[in-house]
């Protein structure tokens, strides 16, 4: 197995750290229910960390409503914060998203979003945490 870790992060610590459904999620690349998410009908002013390891994912700004079930966004806050990696698992052919940081299953994103990135990111609600104030990272002095 090739899975990105966070250095000293073994498997052990993952599973001592996240609650089951995150675990299953981000570590065994697991997929919520549809419309199970808790952060599905989040709207408010925030941002969106990878809740393995804190790294800010997304903004308010970008999220939409796709009608798939998932809290979905146009583009992640940096190209740095999401990486990319060709799937074809289940017999189809999709492209994953991890958090770059820790490597924690996102989800996947599809090329069928709306404007202006025509991107739509599909993500797990169990992979997120959200952190509602200003829909930009990295605010001074803030505080969770
Ligand atoms: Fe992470």
């Amino acid at each position: 197995m090739s899975g990105q870790n966070m250095p000293g992060q073994s498997d052990d610590l993952w599973r001592e750290k996240l609650s089951p459904e995150r675990y299953h999620v981000l570590r065994q690349k697991g997929t919520e229910p549809a419309w199970s998410g808790e952060l599905l009908h989040v709207d408010s002013p925030g941002v969106f960390h990878c809740a393995g390891c804190g790294s800010v994912l997304f903004s308010s700004d970008d999220k939409f409503d796709s009608g798939s079930g998932w809290p979905s966004f146009t583009r992640a806050l940096s190209g740095e914060a999401v990486s990319t990696h060709p799937d074809t698992s289940l017999g189809m052919v999709r492209t994953e998203i991890t958090c770059a940081a820790c490597g924690g299953h996102l989800g996947h994103v599809f090329p069928d979003g709306p404007a202006p990135t025509g991107q739509r990111y599909c993500v797990n609600s169990l992979s997120l945490s959200f952190a509602p104030g200003t829909s930009s990272p990295s605010e001074p002095g803030t505080t969770t």
